[in-house]
């Protein structure tokens, strides 16, 4: 089983001719509401990929928080552990522009309330993964992590968005996965001198005792585990828009390691995810299915 401990928002997406400048209003024809945050995203991507999966965190008691959670209910993430607290479910207000460029305004509102507390109801064992990004509290994240680790569990951290991860949590992480901007501000943090993002990912494994995955866009991704390092090249893909990449490559790589695969088999199973992703529009809507990741894998195989 996958546990994902993080945020639930709703998105406001609006297409404009132009981003506002400070103090400027400018028209969009229409707008669509669509769920969305990150832990969301890669619980349904984890889902789709074929594990069984809990969301963890904190919505609103507000109309917003089943449109954050739509998705996931109708795929069969189990949400019990989504508690229900006294502020509004976390929004991103989304704006893109007609070169596709956007500006985006998250307010973190039940997210900031998001408690390891929620976890004490799930029975966690050595086989289950904990996965975890970064829009809930630090302090929330370490008291998680330690609840996976005295179970045996294994703990995956996607350093998103980018941040300085501290020590304590650091040192509960088996997965570090970050993209190729993540890992330069990871290393930094961790005071580790790297000229580029897989030279950071090498340095932050031999560092530290986890293995470190760096996502790399079209190039693929490259993962250091016990001094090894494995290279996957991205899948000659359409693409029609990039976002949720990361996170189908978050779900699909944890989704991989719970069904037994082996380091390899999970780093190629989130490279094929995370470029299928690429291929249509939309965050959740565009995360692809078990069948279709496995497809792609036989197809360049
Ligand atoms: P993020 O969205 O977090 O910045 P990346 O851009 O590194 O993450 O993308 C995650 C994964 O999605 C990559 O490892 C790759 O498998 C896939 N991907 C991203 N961009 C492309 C692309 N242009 N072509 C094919 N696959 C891509």
């Amino acid at each position: 089983m996958i546990i994902v401990f993080g945020s639930v928002n709703v998105d406001f997406v609006t297409r404009v001719t132009s981003i506002p400048k400070p103090g400027e209003t400018v028209l969009g024809p229409r707008y669509e509401v669509i769920p969305g945050g990150k832990g969301a995203n890669q619980a349904l991507a984890a889902r789709r990929a074929g594990s069984a999966t809990s969301m963890a965190g904190a919505v609103g008691d507000d109309p917003f928080a089943a449109i954050g959670l739509g998705l996931l209910v109708e795929a069969g993430v189990d949400c019990s552990t989504v508690a229900k607290v006294a502020a509004p479910t976390g929004a991103a207000f989304i704006t893109v522009d007609d070169q596709g460029e956007n500006a985006i305004t998250v307010a973190t509102g039940a997210n900031a309330f998001a408690r390891a507390k929620v976890l004490e109801a799930i029975a966690v064992g050595p086989k289950d993964i904990l996965l975890m990004q970064r829009e809930v509290p630090e302090a929330e994240q370490i008291a998680a992590a330690l609840w996976a680790k005295n179970a045996g569990a294994r703990v995956l951290l996607n350093v998103a968005p980018a941040g300085i991860v501290s020590e304590a949590l650091a040192s509960l992480v088996d997965f570090l996965l970050v993209n190729d901007h993540e890992a330069m501000v990871v290393a930094q943090g961790f005071g580790l001198s790297a000229s580029d993002p897989r030279v950071a990912a090498r340095e932050i494994a031999a560092s530290r005792a986890m293995a470190c995955i760096v996502t790399l866009g079209a190039a693929g991704a490259e993962g250091w585990t016990g001094g090894v390092c494995r290279r996957v090249p991205a899948f000659p893909v359409d693409v029609v828009d990039t976002t949720a990449a990361g996170d189908a490559f978050c779900g699909a790589f944890a989704a991989a390691l719970d069904q037994g695969f082996g380091f390899t088999g999970a780093l190629s199973r989130g490279v094929a995810a995370g470029s299928l992703t690429c291929t249509k529009l939309g965050a959740q809507s565009s995360l692809p299915f078990q069948v279709e990741i496995e497809e792609k894998l036989k197809f360049l195989s």
